[in-house]
């Protein structure tokens, strides 16, 4: 027996019991004729104590332990002298009697604790003694917990986790597709899913009525902090439903976990649409943690002679309650800003509401004051706040803001991570146009299903149509998203149409789909959450990285089994693939 006891369970009540346990050696420490060891396992740390007069021999052997060796002790739990109130076995320690060594260790590359030496790099290459950290496992358990209370919550309400195929055809709406060579058909290739939607959809037409699966999506993109080339979805399907009762369903899914995991009670959330988001925020996630809302300027700005507003589109405001106070060195900080090239704006224009009443901008040579007062009071503004203008063409200006709105937020402490605000966005467009390729492409899916009153403006103007999805934002970062489904062949024939397809490449690409539709789909709609962002908004994190048990770095690389790789000349031969000569 390896063991009857773990590193975290033993208290002052098991006094005088005789345990075994087994783990790492985690710290060691000698002092006199004393040597203390910190045992590390999964679910804490333990003190060992070996003395030198009592049992030289054992002592020595102790000793010569070094970090990470993996032992085993058999001992007697006694109260400690110098007690450690942080940890909940910190009134103990082992009085150990024998000693096994059950294997040795070199010395890991990095110290294996909270605050570690190890740069990221390192952490990533020996990911399996990263893991074996306090911090990291913890953000893994609570993975764990999340996944686990969602399958239960779903569970209860009759939902069938169903798995669907991992190599399955490419599509070409949505991001880049993995490909994988398939060997039997030489030339042809199989896609990794960017998510199982079709086949949630066809399940819905077998009359699954309640889908949903943990499951892992691929998405060939270049990487963020936010970003992983695979990722988790809780990914989602119902049958007869409408919009109310997919945001019903999972707006308790996610009050189940803030409630089972975090112990918080969150009031029903709030609804936006896409519209006012944009207007507000300059953004289709907002963070309503805070408020700082936009205020337009224009048309109180026209007719004074500034060549940046006049010529601008839109101009906009935020209001900075008591920053008025800012000195000249904060405000150029904020013009760098706005003005790095991640943001893009020329420059930035405040105007002082100073606490004596007086109003001072950077552009009074053109403003009077009187006409900053009527700024300030459609901002809100009181005296001591500061109001932060940017100017240019709309869409790229409310972006510039949203970022600007984002960064004071932050400064002013407004964004605590453990406040959550949790927002759904609705009444998204259907249709997002490029102008370069000038054709119009899905916002979400081409499967997603236009407001029934929009429908006659498929035709005319396409750009201006609604659709029946909908956002779910906590803190600003989206968790999830999901539509009501096109259910019928000839309003899905239409989509592709207005997304450019021929009917013949429709046919090719989704005839399976149309086919379906033809027997029987019932209304349907779904939505999917980023398993990865959930845990790490939970966790706190700021990247998903850390809530991946492997993940892969920013160019996209599995450090740690160094993938992806090369394979032999014969395993391409098998698939047919020549590559192109690499240039040295
Ligand atoms: N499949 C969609 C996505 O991955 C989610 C959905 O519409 O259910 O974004």
């Amino acid at each position: 027996m390896y063991r009857n006891s773990t590193c975290g369970e033993l208290k002052l009540a098991d006094e005088n019991k005789i345990v075994t346990l087994a783990g790492w050696v985690s710290k060691i420490r000698k002092m006199g004729g004393m040597t203390f060891i910190d045992l590390r396992d999964r679910y804490g740390i333990t003190q060992l104590s070996f003395n030198q007069e009592v049992n030289p021999e054992l002592c020595e052997q102790a000793n010569k332990l070094g970090r990470e060796w993996v032992i085993m002790v058999t001992g007697t739990v006694k109260e400690r002298s110098s007690k450690n109130s942080n940890i909940p076995t910190g009134d103990i320690e082992i009085i150990v009697a024998e000693l096994t060594v059950l294997n040795a260790s070199q010395t890991p590359p990095f110290t294996i604790e909270t605050e570690t030496d190890g740069g990221d790099e390192l952490r990533m290459k020996y990911r399996y003694l990263d893991l074996r950290r306090n911090v990291v496992r913890q953000n893994l358990e609570l993975r764990h917990r999340m996944a686990f209370e969602t399958r239960r919550y779903l569970d209860d309400r009759a939902f069938l986790e169903v798995e669907t195929p991992v190599l399955i055809g490419s599509t070409p709406e949505g991001a880049r597709d993995f490909i994988v060579p398939s060997r039997m058909n030489q030339g042809e290739f199989y896609a990794l899913p960017q998510s199982p939607q079709l086949f949630k959809q066809l399940l819905m037409v077998s009359g699954f009525d309640r889908y949903f699966q943990i499951v892992k999506c691929f998405r060939d993109e270049d990487l963020r902090a936010d970003r992983q080339p695979e990722f988790t979805q809780i990914d989602c399907e119902m049958s007869f439903v409408e919009q109310e009762d997919v945001l019903t369903t999972f707006e308790g899914l996610t009050k189940h976990l803030f409630k089972t995991i975090k112990g918080l009670e969150i009031p029903d959330f709030p609804r936006m649409s896409y519209a006012d988001a944009m207007k507000q925020y300059g953004s289709d996630k907002p963070d309503i943690r805070f408020e700082m809302k936009f205020v337009e300027l224009k048309d109180l700005t026209v007719g004074r002679d500034f060549v940046v507003f006049d010529s601008a589109e839109y101009v906009a405001g935020i209001c900075a309650e008591g920053c008025a106070v800012y000195t000249r060195k904060q405000l150029d900080e904020l013009t760098e800003f706005v003005k790095r090239p991640q943001i893009g704006a020329k420059g930035l224009i405040y105007v002082r509401y100073n606490e004596d009443g007086t109003l001072k901008s950077s552009v009074d040579k053109f403003y009077s004051e009187e006409d900053l007062k009527l700024w300030a009071e459609r901002c809100n503004a009181k005296p001591g706040d500061l109001i932060l203008i940017l100017a240019g063409e709309t869409e790229k200006t409310q972006k510039q803001l949203c970022e600007l709105r984002l960064e004071m937020g932050t400064r002013l402490g407004l964004r605590d991570k453990n406040n959550y605000k949790c927002l759904w966005v609705i009444d998204f467009p259907l249709l997002e146009k490029d102008e370069e390729l000038n054709r119009f492409f899905a916002k979400h899916h081409p499967f997603t299903s236009p407001k029934p009153e929009d429908i006659p403006l498929l035709d005319s103007d396409p750009g201006a149509v609604r659709a029946n999805a909908y956002d779910l934002v906590i803190n600003g970062v989206e968790i999830g998203g999901g539509s009501i489904r096109i259910h019928n062949s000839d309003l899905q024939k239409k989509m592709f149409e207005v997304l450019g397809f021929t009917p013949e490449r429709a046919q090719e690409q989704f005839g399976f789909l149309m086919n379906a539709f033809k027997y029987g789909a019932p209304p349907h709609g779904g939505i999917a959450f980023g398993l990865d962002r959930f845990v790490s908004i939970f966790a706190g994190l700021d990247s998903i990285r850390d809530c991946i048990a492997f993940p892969k770095n920013n160019a996209g690389r599995d450090m740690m089994i160094d993938a992806p790789s090369r394979v032999e000349q014969e395993q391409l031969d098998e698939l047919g693939i020549m590559l192109k000569p690499v240039k040295e």
